[in-house]
C-alpha cells in the first residue's frame, strides 16, 4: 500500500511540515483495523496520535463523481470523535497538492490572527501565515474576498475554508463553510478551527479534467439513476418538508415550534408549487453529475456580481420555518415567496455571515422561546422586544434582532449568549429546559436532530446511539397503534440490526470519503442497507489499485464501527438510558404514535436494550469489552 502524504501546519509557531504514514506500520493497537486508511479512519488515525489537531483527510477513488474531504476534530458540544463531510473544490485540491491529508496541529489559546496558503506539489509545497486586517468576519464576505485575492477572482481555481463571525465570538456552535455553501457543520468545527486560522485556502494550481475512463459505466447509469430524485428542479431534501410537515391527510411526523405540534402549514414551501417558482440553477461538487444542490440568489453587497447563491436543503429550512413558526401573511403564492424573500434577507443571510449551524441556531431559538413563555428563563435574561411572550413564535424581526445581538460582542443578555453555543447551552445555564430541548450536547453522539417519519422513534434515539445518525429515520418497519411489549420485543432486533447493517454501509461511505447520495450506487436497489451483490464497489476499487473483497469490506465496517464506539468511550461517552433524554423526545413521539410519553419512553429503554445487547456482541467480536 502507498503511504499517506500528511502536510502539519503548526499554528502556533506558524511552522509546516511533511509527515509520510506506512499503513503497513501504524502505530495501533492490535485489535484496530485501517485496513481502508483513508476520509475518516485516516482522521480517526491522526486524532488518536493528537486529538486536539483539526484534520482534513479525503479518499482515495480520485477523479470519480462524488468525492468529499472529511473534516474530523473532537466536537466542543459532545466531547468525542466528530467527522463532517465536505464537497465543493476541496477534495479535488487536496489530491492535486499531492496530499491525503492537511493537518492543524498545536492550536492557539484563541484566535489565530493569520489565514493560511497552501500551494504547489508535495514536495514542493508551500505554506504561508498571512495576516490582512481586512479580512472581513462574514463568513460569505471571507469567502468572495479570499476568491479576489488569492484566486484572482477564479472561484474554480482553489479551494476556500471560512469562518464567520461565530467563530470570532467563540461561539460553540461554529461551523466551517467550504466554497461558501458546502458546511462542516453541526459538530463546531468552527470552533475548533478558529484557534489555527483564519480560513483556509488551498491552491495547487493544478487544472485536471474529469476523466472518467476505465471506471465500470455502471457507475454512471447507476448515478444517473439514483441521482435524478436529487438533481431535478423540483425535488432535493427539501422536499422531506412538505411530504412529513403537511399531508393531505394530516398524518404529520415533522415537529415544528420545538417540537410542540406535528406539522406546519408553511411545510408547502418545500412543495414542487414553491420550488419551481423560486429556484434558480443547480450546483455541485466537482466533477460530480448529480449537482444536486439548488439554489436561489438573493441581492448582497458584498459579492463582486451583486448577488449570492442559497442552496435551500431541507435543514435550513426546517431550523428557521418550521422551528420558529414564521408564516406567510396571505395563503397566496405570491405572499409565500414574499416571505422566503424577507426570511432570506433578515434572517438566512446574518446567519450565513455568522458561520454558526442554522439547526443549533434554529432549534436554540425555538427553545428560548417556550423557556421565556414558561418563565423559566427570566426577562432580565432576554432583550426587552422578547418580553411579550404570546407573539414571539412567528415573528421575523424578532429573530433578526436576536440575530443582530449574537453578532455583538456586548453580551449583555445571559440567554441570548447561550444561543451562540446552540441549544444545549440553554439546558445547561436553565436546568428545568432540558426536557424541552432537543440537544447535540452530553451523552449524544450527533447532530441535534429532527424526526420526519412514523419512525420519529428513531431520529431522537440515534442522536444519542448512532455513529450516522442521518440515515437511521429510514429503517424499515412500523410500531403499531398501543403497541405491547411483545410486539416491541419482536420489533427492535430486527430494527436495530438494520441499523447496523446502514452504519456498516455509512462506514465504507465515509472511509472512502465519499458522497452519501452518490455512494448508495453501491448498494442493492440503492437502498443504503447492503453492499449491491454484483460487487460495483470491488471492482471501483480495483480500478483503483486497492484490492479487496466484499467479506474484507464487511469485516473491516464492523471493525471499525467496534473501534469507533471504544474511542467514543474513551472520550467520556456512555450509552444512555432513557431518562437522560430530553422528555420533549417523548411529547414529540407521543404525538406521531399515539402512545403516551411515558409509554414511549418505556418503549425507548426497551430499545436501548436492545441496542447494548447487539453492540455488546460486536464488540466483542473484535476485541472490545463493552462496560454495560
Ligand atoms: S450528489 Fe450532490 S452533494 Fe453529493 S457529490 Fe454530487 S453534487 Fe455533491
Amino acid at each position: 500500500m502507498s503511504k499517506r502524504f500528511i502536510l502539519k501546519i503548526d499554528a502556533a509557531n506558524r511552522s509546516f511540515r511533511l509527515e509520510d504514514i506506512d499503513p503497513a506500520n501504524l502505530q495501533k493497537d492490535a485489535q484496530e483495523d485501517y485496513s481502508i486508511l483513508w476520509g475518516e479512519s485516516l482522521a480517526q488515525y491522526l486524532l488518536r496520535q493528537n486529538p486536539d489537531d483539526f484534520v482534513i483527510t479525503r479518499g482515495p477513488l480520485t477523479r470519480f463523481p462524488a468525492n468529499k474531504s472529511t473534516v474530523g476534530y473532537i466536537s466542543p458540544l459532545t466531547g468525542v470523535p466528530h467527522y463532517s463531510f465536505v464537497g465543493g473544490n476541496s477534495f479535488r485540491e487536496v489530491w492535486s497538492l499531492g496530499l491525503d491529508a492537511v493537518v492543524f496541529t498545536n492550536p492557539l489559546d484563541d484566535m489565530a490572527e493569520h489565514y493560511v496558503t497552501v500551494s504547489g506539489h508535495v514536495p514542493d509545497v508551500q505554506v504561508q501565515f498571512i495576516s490582512d486586517e481586512s479580512l472581513p468576519r462574514g463568513q460569505r464576505s471571507a469567502y468572495y474576498h479570499l476568491v479576489s485575492k488569492e484566486l484572482d477572482g477564479h472561484a474554480l481555481w482553489g479551494s476556500i475554508f471560512t469562518l464567520g463571525s461565530g467563530a470570532y465570538h467563540g461561539y460553540l456552535s461554529a461551523n466551517v463553510a467550504v466554497e461558501a455553501m458546502y458546511h462542516a457543520g453541526r459538530g463546531g468545527a468552527g470552533a475548533v478551527m478558529r484557534k489555527f486560522t483564519r480560513a483556509l485556502v488551498l491552491h495547487s494550481g493544478k487544472r485536471y479534467a474529469f476523466d472518467p475512463e476505465g471506471l465500470p459505466s455502471e457507475v454512471f447509469r447507476r448515478l444517473e439513476k439514483y441521482g435524478s430524485r436529487l438533481g431535478c428542479k423540483d425535488a432535493g431534501t427539501i422536499i422531506k418538508l412538505a411530504a412529513t410537515g403537511k399531508d393531505p391527510a394530516g398524518k404529520n411526523t415533522l415537529p415544528a415550534w420545538n417540537a410542540t405540534q406535528l406539522g406546519y402549514p408553511m411545510a408547502e414551501i418545500g412543495g414542487a408549487e414553491i420550488l419551481l417558482a423560486t429556484r434558480e440553477g443547480k450546483a455541485g461538487c466537482y466533477w460530480c453529475p448529480v449537482t444536486c444542490r439548488h439554489y436561489h440568489t438573493m441581492p448582497v453587497d458584498y459579492a463582486p456580481d451583486g448577488v449570492d447563491l442559497f442552496l435551500d436543503d431541507f435543514e435550513p429550512a426546517y431550523a428557521v420555518y418550521a422551528m420558529l413558526g414564521i408564516m406567510a401573511q396571505k395563503d397566496t403564492e405570491g405572499a409565500k415567496i414574499r416571505m422566503l424573500k424577507e426570511v432570506d434577507r433578515k434572517i438566512f443571510l446574518p446567519i450565513e455571515q455568522s458561520g454558526c449551524d442554522v439547526m443549533d441556531i434554529g432549534i436554540a431559538i425555538a427553545a428560548l422561546y417556550e423557556g421565556i413563555s414558561k418563565d423559566i428563563i427570566p426577562l432580565s435574561d432576554v432583550p426587552e422586544f422578547l418580553h411579550n411572550k404570546e407573539s414571539n413564535f412567528g415573528s421575523i424581526e424578532k429573530v433578526h434582532g436576536i440575530l443582530e445581538l449574537l453578532e455583538t460582542d456586548d453580551h449583555e443578555y445571559r440567554a441570548i449568549r447561550c444561543l451562540g453555543d446552540g441549544p444545549q447551552a440553554l439546558a445547561d445555564a436553565y436546568p428545568e429546559m432540558r426536557d424541552s430541548v432537543f440537544t447535540c450536547g452530553a451523552k449524544t453522539l450527533g447532530n441535534a436532530g429532527h424526526c420526519n417519519k412514523l419512525w420519529t422513534f428513531l431520529m431522537p434515539f440515534s442522536r444519542f446511539f448512532s455513529h450516522y445518525s442521518a440515515q437511521i429515520y429510514k429503517v424499515s418497519g412500523n410500531i403499531p397503534e398501543n403497541p405491547d411489549q411483545d410486539t416491541l420485543q419482536e420489533l427492535f432486533p430486527s430494527v436495530i440490526d438494520e441499523m447496523f447493517q446502514r452504519e456498516y454501509f455509512s462506514i465504507l461511505c465515509n472511509t472512502l470519503s465519499c458522497c452519501a447520495f452518490g455512494f448508495i450506487i453501491f448498494t442493492e436497489g440503492g437502498a443504503g442497507v447492503e453492499l449491491s451483490h454484483d460487487d460495483l464497489l470491488v471492482k471501483v476499487l480495483r480500478f483503483y489499485g486497492i484490492e479487496t473483497t466484499r467479506e474484507e469490506l464487511m469485516r473491516f465496517a464492523q471493525n471499525f464501527w467496534a473501534q469507533s464506539i471504544d474511542l467514543k468511550i474513551k472520550h467520556g461517552w456512555q450509552p444512555p438510558d432513557a431518562d437522560q433524554f430530553p422528555y420533549r423526545v417523548f411529547e414529540a413521539v407521543s404525538q406521531a404514535i399515539s402512545h403516551p410519553p411515558e409509554k414511549c419512553k418505556e418503549m425507548m429503554d426497551l430499545l436501548i436494550a436492545e441496542w447494548k445487547r447487539q453492540a455488546k456482541q460486536i464488540m466483542s467480536k473484535y476485541g472490545y469489552e463493552a462496560q454495560w
